[in-house]
């Protein structure tokens, strides 16, 4: 088996996305096999300089651990995106040749106006109409333009081994995507399957909110003729409020909780707490959860976390397990 955790160095580490690698470390580790850490640091806009470092830094301070890596290397390096930009290219070489793709000038507006279907509900924004779908080269000349694969009409049906069968209709959800963004860098639905792929990675394990870009990726696979690796999507860890976790519940990134002296045993087992590997209020390192691990075990549902005062009552908000943390970690955006 070999498994992955894959960070963007484009905003801190939260509790949720530990509990993520924690569950793709413990897979890996339960298995005996190769975990493999890889950072997706495409999107050059958003990437911020010494985040990578003070990921790795979180990750580690949890005791987690790589057997391959940017900062330990490997038989697959580099583990950087932003040095594999020639691999994205020979993928997207090959997927040209096969008439998969088409060059897409629109832009976020364009596609916002001339399209009425609500928005997919991911990264990939509003549904692409297909305007530049059928235009000749000749027609786009001179004008900056992103790749796009030809989402098929048919459904993509799959097995996660968390969720079961599963059915996702790309062409309607987010219709011909991009697979090269206007700048020329590869988008992370190209990057990750080329990546996942070149990687030998066998499992996927990632949240639950990716669900519909496996669809996507699978298309790749196939048009790429590349073996899929084994999916599992792990629920979200949510607010009270069924959103994202953020700042307005308590929620603080890694590395405030790090830097305010807390113990990663504490943290490590509140997050497997969570997802039922712990007891409340039980400490513990990574490696104590390893023979507690079962993938068919995990959870569908995502794990709403309880408002703070709901502990007496089993609930589990991050401000009681972490009471020592600075009062400013705890206000508002
Ligand atoms: N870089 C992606 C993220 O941080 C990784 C997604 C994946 O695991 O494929 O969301």
């Amino acid at each position: 088996m070999r498994g992955r955790f894959a960070p963007s160095p484009t905003g801190d580490l939260h509790p949720g996305n530990a509990r993520t690698a924690l569950l793709a470390w413990l897979q890996v580790r339960a298995a005996g096999g190769t975990f493999v850490m890889r950072v997706e640091d495409l999107d050059r806009g958003r990437v911020r300089p010494g985040l990578m470092e003070a990921q790795l830094l979180d990750l580690r301070w949890l005791g987690l651990d790589w057997d391959e890596g940017p900062d330990v290397g490997g038989p697959h390096a580099p583990y950087l995106q932003s040095q594999r930009q020639d691999r994205y290219e020979d993928a997207l070489g090959r997927l040209g040749e096969k008439g998969h793709l088409f060059a897409c000038g629109c832009s976020r507006k364009d596609i916002a106006a001339a399209s009425s279907a609500p928005h997919a509900g991911d990264d990939e924004g509003p549904r692409y109409p297909g305007s530049c779908r059928d235009l000749s080269a000749g027609e786009l000349r001179g004008r900056q333009h992103a790749l796009r694969f030809r989402a098929p009409a048919k459904p993509v049906a799959f097995t996660d081994l968390v969720h079961g069968p599963v059915v996702y209709k790309p062409a309607d959800e987010t219709g011909d995507f991009v697979v090269r963004r206007k700048d020329g860098v590869a988008s992370y639905q190209l990057a990750v399957v080329v990546d996942d792929s070149a990687m030998e990675i066998t499992h996927v394990l990632r949240g639950a909110d990716l669900l519909p870009s496996t669809a996507r990726q699978i298309l790749l696979y196939r048009a790429l003729g590349l073996a899929e690796p084994a999916w599992l999507h792990v629920p979200l860890l949510l607010g009270p409020d069924g959103e994202r976790l953020s700042k307005r519940h308590g929620s603080v990134a890694l590395r405030e909780i790090r830097e305010a002296g807390a113990e990663p045993e504490a943290l490590v087992g509140w997050l497997a707490a969570t997802c039922g590997l712990a007891e409340p209020g039980e400490a513990c390192t990574p490696h104590e959860l390893i023979g507690r691990f079962s993938a068919g075990d995990l959870s569908r549902e995502s794990t709403l976390l309880s408002a703070p005062g709901e502990s007496s009552t089993g609930g589990n908000a991050p401000q009681e397990a972490f009471g020592t943390l600075p009062r400013e970690g705890q206000s508002d955006e």
